[in-house]
């Protein structure tokens, strides 16, 4: 990943807009230029664009909806805003936070009546920090979904989406004006292509392995979980150019990924009275503080694993999700009639988990989580073995409210912007500050902001 200057640039085509990656955040951002009327073109490095958005569940938050009005769920953006700082303890861009969770609302809208996305928000029980249901995703509450219909929109909307591009280089100038992108082919081949903007949407640096030794070294040995072409490029070719960079410490990780069959089990089984015990059947942390935090706690546990324990009514709220189905036909979910059945089925010791599951309800719990409105597990009893898991950094360049990248000293870079995975996220520097559907809320909503900001700021 270089910069070259300005001059040296060769184009074989000029565009309005040009973006790198055709993720979630790429395509929305095409999207968004594209309905101003701007020309658009996409670089993607994978043959068939999928990127860590069809890794994901496809879970979006947003806030005053028109289908959450159809479903009945009041919300506001002021009380998303509220949310995301609540859990970041204020330590996200306060700014750029109140602007994605105004524009939440009426992006949702656009994806579903302008390019046709099927959406509805999942209901049956609430993500941890979330105060209301707003969670929108497709009918299988799937990433490879979402990807789908959004790959569907591009094409009614004439995207031209080059893959097989790994964009390489950035050329520009003095002052930061990038005049155009080298990419390479999967055949050694080169071409360039000229822009008045360009949009970063190549996501973070999960997949690299030296920035997380230096930004995230406790999880630079954990499973990864995100797609391996995110190699924090934007990162690379924005702090070059003079870009503060924020939050490279802050992650999404996740507690709950089946081990080893490397499939994510939501966290809806935990919100909904589920409990999380070690090899010796014993609880060892408050599950419910949140999935992101619970991987490092996870990862503490011996062998690295820990047991989700559940029962039929957590069983029966999951089974809406498609990654929970696979999980289950692939024999990840265990289940018994007992707890020493059920013990005896994950290898865990039989009398720690008896006894975890005689007290664990009993106030105090000894771990500041709260079972009073927690029905009993029951029978049959449910259990999966889990690891923590890295899903995506959530450190990167820092932005504005129009997604504009910027200096340390505050002052925008001339025509570059950055969205998703690739800018600075909703979460704060730590993991915990991490609130269930910051990534894709930075990829959907600041995407679709700073695509109409690079096709606007480009006319002139
Ligand atoms: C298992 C899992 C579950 C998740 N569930 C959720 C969820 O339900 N809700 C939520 O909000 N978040 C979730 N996330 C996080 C979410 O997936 C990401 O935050 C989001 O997908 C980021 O979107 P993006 O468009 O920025 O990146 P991506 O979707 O990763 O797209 C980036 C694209 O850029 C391409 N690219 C990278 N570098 C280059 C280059 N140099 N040249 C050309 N192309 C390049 C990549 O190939 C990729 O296609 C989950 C993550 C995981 C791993």
């Amino acid at each position: 990943m270089s910069i070259l200057p300005a001059s040296e640039l060769a184009a074989e085509a000029h565009v309005r807009v040009l973006i790198i990656g055709a993720g979630a955040c790429g395509l929305v951002a095409g999207l968004a230029a594209r309905g101003l009327g701007a020309e658009v073109m996409l670089l993607e490095r994978d043959a068939l664009p999928r990127g860590s958005t069809a890794l994901s569940s496809g879970l979006i938050p947003a806030a005053g909806t028109r289908v959450q009005a159809r479903q009945g769920i009041a919300d506001s953006a002021a009380a998303l805003a509220a949310d995301i700082l609540r859990k970041n303890h204020g330590r996200s861009d306060p700014d750029v936070t109140r602007a994605v969770a105004a524009a939440s609302g009426g992006t949702i809208d656009w994806l579903m009546e302008r390019h046709g996305l099927d959406l509805s928000v999942v209901e049956g029980f609430l993500y941890p920090g979330h105060a209301t249901a707003r969670m929108h995703g497709t009918p299988r509450r799937d990433g490879a979904e979402l990807m789908d219909q959004l790959m569907a929109a591009g094409a009614a909307a004439g995207l031209d989406i080059v893959t097989q591009a790994l964009a390489t280089t950035l050329y520009a100038d003095e002052a930061g004006r990038v005049a155009g992108v080298g990419l390479a082919r999967p055949d050694g081949s080169r071409d360039a292509i000229g822009c008045d903007a360009l949009v970063l949407a190549c996501n973070g640096y999960g997949g690299a392995g030296d920035l997380l030794r230096a930004h995230i070294p406790q999880m630079a040995g954990a499973l990864y979980s995100g797609h391996a072409g995110n190699q924090g490029d934007a990162l690379r070719w924005g702090t070059a150019l003079g870009a503060e960079a924020r939050d490279l410490g802050a992650y999404q990780g996740h507690g709950s990924v089946a081990q080893p069959h490397g499939i994510l089990v939501t966290w809806a089984v935990i919100m909904e009275g589920g409990i999380q015990v070690n090899l010796a059947g014993r609880r060892f942390s408050n599950e419910a503080a949140g999935y992101s935090e619970q991987a490092m706690p996870v990862l503490a546990q011996p062998g690295r694993v820990a047991f989700s324990i559940f029962g039929a009514r957590q069983h029966a709220v999951a089974m809406q999700f498609e990654d929970f189905r696979q999980a289950e036909a692939l024999g990840a979910i265990r289940r018994a009639e007992s707890a020493a059945g059920l013990a005896a089925l994950l290898g865990i010791d039989a009398a720690g988990l008896a006894a975890t599951l005689d007290l664990y309800r009993r106030q105090p719990d000894g771990f500041g989580r709260d079972f009073s409105e927690a029905p009993d597990l029951g029978t049959p009893l449910y259990g999966v073995r889990v690891t923590g898991s890295l899903f995506h950094t959530q450190g990167g360049l820092s932005v504005d409210v129009s997604g504009r990248v910027r200096r340390a000293d505050g002052t925008a870079l001339p025509n570059l912007f950055a969205a998703g995975g690739a800018a600075r996220g909703l979460s704060g520097p730590e993991v915990g500050g991490y609130l269930s559907g910051n990534g894709l809320l930075s990829a959907v909503v600041l995407g679709r902001i700073a695509g109409e900001a690079a096709a606007r700021g480009s006319q002139g």
